[in-house]
């Protein structure tokens, strides 16, 4: 267990920047069809290498070859990592600030397209990002930051964990359940990875320090708090317990990935599909882009669009719990992400709803007025 931090140890940077060339090696040269992202207001429409489920399956089952080599012929185990963790958050804690200022200074200079974002104001261009689609010789630095590290590291840090758990005391049902759930979540976001290019984090956000630090360093630290802290503290849940939280949790990621579905098939088949089982109702919208064009789109108010505008936060949420509760109730630090997203997705659907009003203006209102609720009906 570590006590203080090295900010430079070379085991650590070696660990960090290895697996960046392997994820960066991975991006270049592993094969996909192409997807588009949302059309920005410039008129530039995005296209992206749909590779992410691929890149995330090599990696995991590369990393668990090279675990049963490493333990079976060098008798050395990969949760070295968990051993020297403060360090390696050390390191990520500088390294993830130096890629920002990059991205800052990379914007000003040599921008990938018209899609800057710049307002002057360098702390705040910082923070936010000068670019909305920064590309460093063809590689998307969002994609790279948000799912190539940030959410590849996540599953590698929660399984590590999971063993680091195992070779201290066997087998222990509550890391297992978190892991599962935790697993079951990831491997749900890499299948989708071409809607989340049309997801906020990527249409609104640039990429600057909030949310490429922010993937860097609070993923691999925040959103895997749960499973670090399950190690030094194992709970036995016992069958009952475990398949309840199993099940619940299950059926949130069921429900939050049958809400994105829902989003986007209605859109892509311009209403003609069914959505529960009927016939979908929606309102036909048109939203005007900088060069004055206009175009059309959806906005869907039925299947779980109609229980409130952003219903697809509650499931999220109730996942995550899901995978916080096994880890009982003896200190806040594997609450911690779960915190966190409550604060970010209410701040997110305000944010968003801005966004929506001004893109859409009174369809906008015409759709508040028949899906009156932003999150949970009756409450908020
Ligand atoms: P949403 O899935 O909530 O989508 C919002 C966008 O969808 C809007 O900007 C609008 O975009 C479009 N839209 C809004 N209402 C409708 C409607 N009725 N019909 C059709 N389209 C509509 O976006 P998020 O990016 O917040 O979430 C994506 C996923 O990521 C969710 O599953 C969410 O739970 C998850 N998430 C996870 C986080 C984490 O850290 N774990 C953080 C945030 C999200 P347009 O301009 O195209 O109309």
């Amino acid at each position: 267990m570590w006590t203080s931090v090295d900010f430079f140890n070379p085991v650590a940077m070696a660990i960090v920047l290895g697996y960046c060339v392997w994820a960066l090696l991975l991006q270049v040269t592993v094969p996909a069809p192409e997807v588009t992202g949302t059309q920005t207001e410039t008129g530039h429409v995005p296209v992206y290498k749909d590779n992410g489920f691929r890149c995330y399956l090599i990696t995991m089952v590369g990393g668990a070859i090279l675990t049963y080599v490493m333990k079976t012929q060098y008798g050395v185990s990969p949760t070295i990592v968990y051993d020297i963790y403060g360090d390696i958050m050390g390191f990520l804690l500088w390294f993830g600030v130096v890629v920002c200022i990059f991205l800052y200074i990379k914007g000003h200079v040599a921008p990938s397209g018209k899609d800057t974002c710049i307002t002057g104001y360098p702390i705040y261009d910082f923070y936010v990002g000068t670019e909305l689609y920064p590309r460093v010789f063809g590689v998307d630095m969002k994609v790279f930051s948000n799912c190539r590290f940030g959410m590849t590291v996540w599953p590698i840090l929660v399984m590590l964990y999971a063993l680091k758990s195992y070779e201290l005391y066997g087998f222990v049902d509550s890391i297992w359940v978190t892991t599962v759930l935790q697993m079951a979540y990831i491997t749900k976001f890499f299948w989708w990875e071409g809607g989340y290019y049309r997801s906020i984090d990527i249409i609104l956000d640039g990429g600057g320090f909030m949310i490429c630090w922010g993937c860097l360093v609070a993923i691999p630290s925040l959103y895997c708090a749960v499973s670090f802290y399950m190690v030094s503290h194992p709970v036995n849940l016992g069958p009952v317990l475990s398949l309840t939280i199993l099940l619940v949790g299950l059926t949130s990621l069921g429900l939050n990935y049958l809400a994105d579905w829902q989003r986007q098939t209605v859109r892509a088949t311009d209403g003609n599909c069914t959505i529960m089982g009927r016939t979908p109702q929606f309102i036909r919208v048109k939203y005007t882009l900088q060069d004055g064009e206009v175009r059309n789109s959806l906005l869907l108010t039925s299947g779980l669009w109609g229980i409130a505008r952003h219903f697809n936060y509650i499931p999220e949420l109730a996942l995550a719990l899901s995978w916080s509760l096994p880890s009982a109730f003896n200190h806040l630090l594997p609450y911690g992400y779960i915190i966190f997203l409550t604060i970010l997705l209410v701040h997110r659907s305000t944010r968003d709803e801005e966004k929506c009003s001004i893109k859409y203006g009174h369809y906008w209102k015409e759709y508040c007025k028949k899906v009156p609720y932003k999150m949970l009906p009756g409450v908020f």
